[in-house]
C-alpha cells in the first residue's frame, strides 16, 4: 500500500515542483527588472500575460489535484482539465524527472497511477453499461494457434495463458473485451465500440501512449508483468482488473 501511495505521488510531486520552478524563474525575472530598471509599457503588458497564464496553469493543476477525490460535474470542465493533464503537465513532469534523473519508468507508472485515481473519482456513484477490457497481443501464449484480434471470444480457453481467465471475466460481467495488436487496431477497436470507461492493459510505454491517445475517454490502466521479457508471453494481475469493472459497474 505504501509502495502504490509512493507510486502515485511521484507523477505530481514532480508537476508541482516544474510549477513552482516556473514561478520562481518567472517572478525572479520579473521583480528583478522591476527593481533594476522600472517596467516599460510593453514589459508590464508581456509579465502581465504571463502572470495570467502562470495563474491558469497553476488553478488547472489544482484542478486536476481536487479531482483525484471528487469528481468535475461540468462535462467540459472535466475534459479541459483531462486535456491539460495529457498535453501539458504529463510534459512538465518528463521534464522535471530528465532533471532530477528519475527513471523514466517509475514517472510513466506514476502517471498511469494518478490518472487511474482520477478515472475512478470521475466515474464514483455512476454506473457504466459500456465497459471495454482492452488487451495487449503479449498477453498470449507464444504457441498458441489461434489468432487472437479483436474478439476474445475465438480463445479455446485451454488455460495456457491469461486470456481464459479473463474471457471468463468478461462473460461474468458482461464486459466486452478485445485484443489490440497495436495502437492503430487499439484506435479501431474504441471507435468501433465507443465505450464509456475502458479498462486497459498494457506495458509502461503502450499504455502512457494509450491513455493519452484516447484521452477523451475514461481508461483504467493496468500494468501488465512481464516474467519472459518485454511483450513476450506477459502475465496480468487478474485481480486488479475484476478490481477495476467492479468499481465502474
Ligand atoms: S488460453 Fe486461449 S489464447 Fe491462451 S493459449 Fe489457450 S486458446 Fe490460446
Amino acid at each position: 500500500m505504501k509502495q502504490y501511495y509512493l507510486s502515485v505521488i511521484k507523477f505530481p510531486l514532480m508537476v508541482s515542483s516544474s510549477l513552482f520552478i516556473i514561478a520562481l524563474v518567472f517572478f525572479s525575472v520579473a521583480l528583478g527588472s522591476y527593481f533594476r530598471l522600472g517596467l516599460s509599457a510593453w514589459e508590464t503588458v508581456i509579465y502581465t500575460v504571463i502572470f495570467i497564464l502562470l495563474v491558469l496553469l497553476v488553478a488547472s493543476w489544482i484542478l486536476n489535484l481536487i479531482s483525484t477525490h471528487n469528481p468535475i460535474k461540468p462535462r467540459r470542465l472535466a475534459l479541459y482539465s483531462k486535456w491539460m493533464l495529457v498535453h501539458v503537465y504529463y510534459y512538465l513532469a518528463l521534464f522535471m524527472a530528465s532533471i532530477t534523473m528519475q527513471k523514466k519508468q517509475k514517472l510513466q507508472e506514476s502517471f498511469v497511477n494518478f490518472n487511474n485515481e482520477v478515472v475512478l473519482s470521475q466515474a464514483r456513484d455512476v454506473s457504466h453499461k459500456n465497459i471495454l477490457l482492452l488487451l495487449p497481443h503479449c498477453l498470449q501464449n507464444s504457441e498458441c494457434k489461434i489468432r487472437i484480434t479483436a474478439d476474445i471470444n475465438d480463445c479455446e480457453s485451454c488455460g495456457k495463458c491469461d486470456i481464459a481467465a479473463i474471457k471468463k471475466m468478461a462473460a461474468k460481467y458482461n464486459v466486452k473485451a478485445a485484443v489490440a495488436t497495436g495502437g492503430s487496431l487499439a484506435r479501431k477497436i474504441i471507435k468501433d465500440l465507443v465505450p464509456d470507461v475502458i479498462v486497459a492493459v498494457a506495458c509502461h510505454r503502450d499504455l502512457n501512449e494509450g491513455i493519452r491517445d484516447a484521452w477523451r475517454f475514461s481508461t483504467y490502466g493496468v500494468l501488465n508483468e512481464r516474467p519472459n521479457g518485454p511483450c513476450f508471453e506477459t502475465t496480468v494481475n487478474l485481480k486488479t482488473i475484476e478490481f477495476a469493472i467492479r468499481k465502474f459497474q
